[in-house]
């Protein structure tokens, strides 16, 4: 069984994804979490985010896996968890111009499909139904204004205690949609048989259960 979640940065794939791959008993795969290792890597490396070669030679090097710990995805970036250190603003902008390199999305799509086919899934992203998972059996497009999604990220953000700007953060979501919906290979588009959610008024419960009745509906369980 294959879920696809795809969707803008703020719209609540990850924690819509965890909760229903945990209520199905299936595995949770977030996708941005390996683009996200790979910016790491790239950063390390002092490569620049418009030096396309650089990222190309580097990207081989990186060896990216994931493996699951008390049911959460860790990624482990050359024998390293770096689960803890990709969730910052500046491996968020690499990624978002380095997931745009045919070689890293090469790499970390094979890594990708090879999981699906080792397990039920729930796998969200920008191009799980349009690439990853062509044949999945559901497919969501996940989606909220730009404003609620920043308000989204600003409410996390100042939770954990960091200051932040919440125009400044619309900037940068309305940027990285920008790069990831106008980029030559897979861009982020709703799948011809996805189907539509918009979160902007919803709660996290209310979502769920949206998707769980989508995916009764198509798959008759
Ligand atoms: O979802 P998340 O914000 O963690 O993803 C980080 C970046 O990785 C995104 O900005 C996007 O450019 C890229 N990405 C992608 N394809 C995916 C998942 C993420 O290009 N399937």
């Amino acid at each position: 069984m294959q879920v696809a979640i795809d969707g803008p940065a703020g719209a609540g794939k990850s924690t819509i994804a965890k909760k229903l791959a945990g209520e199905a008993g299936y595995i949770y795969v977030d996708t941005g979490a390996m683009y996200r290792a790979m910016a790491l890597y790239l950063i390390r490396c002092g490569i620049a985010p418009d030096d396309r070669a650089g990222i190309e030679e580097a990207c081989e090097k990186a060896d990216i896996s994931i493996k699951y710990a008390d049911g959460e995805q860790q990624v482990i970036l050359n024998g390293e968890n770096v689960n803890g250190l990709i969730r910052t603003q500046e491996v968020s902008n690499m990624a978002s111009v380095s997931s745009a390199d045919p070689k890293v999305r090469e790499k970390l799509v094979v890594l990708q499909q090879k999981l699906a086919a080792s397990a039920d899934v729930v796998m969200d992203g920008r191009d799980i139904g349009t690439k990853v998972l062509p044949e999945a059996e559901v497919k969501i497009y996940l989606t909220a204004s730009t404003g609620v999604r920043a308000k989204r990220r600003y409410d996390e953000m100042t939770a954990k205690g960091e200051t932040c700007n919440l125009e400044e953060i619309e900037k940068e979501i309305a940027e990285r949609d920008e790069r990831d919906m106008n980029r030559e290979i897979s861009p982020l588009k709703q799948a011809e048989d996805a189907v539509l959610v918009d979160t902007s008024y919803m709660g996290i419960d209310e979502v769920v259960e949206a998707i769980n009745s989508i995916i009764a509906d198509k798959t008759g369980k």
